[in-house]
């Protein structure tokens, strides 16, 4: 059986630059990172993996470079790390993305079932958390959002009980396989590798499959697909407050001078 993590390659958000004039993202010179929370459905899959033997795979959309992303899942420990790229997917809302997930997903299952596909619970660049529901409507597989803990996971009745982290309060939910699980963070702590794990990785071939591969139709991925688009991305106005200081660059000298600015208009008073 299959255990599938999707986990998508996001820029790192401290050093993000959007161009004026086609509200896209700017690429160039931009490090990247695996999303945070997808490094918790990767480590859930490793987890399923270790303890119940299941084949476990990497799967993300993304221009080539993405590649880089998909040998750290590989460092890790999958078994196969695919990558989801052509030209005729970019420019993809979470519509078109969950479109293409879910048809390499359909591909992986004519040849090994699937039992439970992990996605984070949203990315810290598009933010909509969209993509996990998607996939799992498409499929038609149960979706169990916002999940901190496996309770079971019965291969034999194939059924898994999961705790869900909503606010204020737990829900335990039981459902049958195959399932759609988004990831919180306090579903694990993600592994590491050590260095002989990151130098097999390097030796390990990420699959990479292309609409010739999927055969969907190009109107309906990428941004022909796409359902929505960024007229314009703005930071709200700030219509009042002062800015004291560089709390990031100088957080013990702008706590320094916030204090002495309080003092001076004697909030601080009792
Ligand atoms: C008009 C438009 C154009 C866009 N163009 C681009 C573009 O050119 N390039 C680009 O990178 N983004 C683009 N985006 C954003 C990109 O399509 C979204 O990031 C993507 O649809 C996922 O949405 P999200 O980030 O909100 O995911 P969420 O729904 O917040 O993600 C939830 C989970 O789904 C999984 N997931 C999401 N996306 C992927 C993925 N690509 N691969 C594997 N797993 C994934 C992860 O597990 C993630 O934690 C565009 C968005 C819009 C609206």
């Amino acid at each position: 059986m299959l255990v599938i993590s999707c986990i998508k390659q996001v820029p790192d958000t401290t050093q993000v630059k959007i161009d004026p004039v086609t509200n896209t993202l700017v690429r160039e010179g931009i490090p990247f990172i695996v999303n945070p929370y997808d490094t918790h459905a990767l480590e859930e899959g490793l987890a399923l993996k270790d303890r119940y033997g299941l084949r476990s795979v990497a799967l993300s959309m993304g221009p080539p470079n993405t590649v880089a992303t998909l040998k750290k899942a590989c460092a890790l420990g999958v078994d196969e790390a695919i990558l989801l790229s052509d030209r005729a997917f970019g420019g993809a809302d979470t519509l078109a993305t969950s479109q293409v997930l879910a048809a390499a997903i359909e591909r992986l299952a004519e040849k090994d079932e699937v039992g439970i596909v992990f996605c984070g619970k949203q990315t810290i660049d598009g933010d909509t958390a969209q993509v996990g529901p998607g996939i799992a409507t498409r499929l038609g597989f149960t979706q169990l959002t916002l999940v901190d803990r496996i309770e079971w996971l019965d291969l034999n009745k194939k059924r898994i009980r999961v705790r869900r982290k909503l606010e204020g309060r737990h829900e335990i939910v039981e459902a049958p396989l195959p399932v759609v699980i988004t990831a919180v963070r306090e579903l694990n702590r993600p592994r590491y590798p050590t260095v002989p794990m990151r130098l097999t990785a390097e030796l390990t071939e990420v699959t990479v499959w292309d609409n010739q591969v999927l055969k969907l139709d190009v109107e309906t991925v990428g941004l022909k697909g796409s359902a929505t688009w960024v007229s314009k991305i703005f930071s709200p106005e700030r219509d009042q407050g002062e800015i004291i200081g560089d709390g990031i660059g100088d957080p013990v000298g702008t706590a320094h001078l916030l204090l002495e600015k309080m003092l001076s208009k004697d909030l601080l008073a009792i």
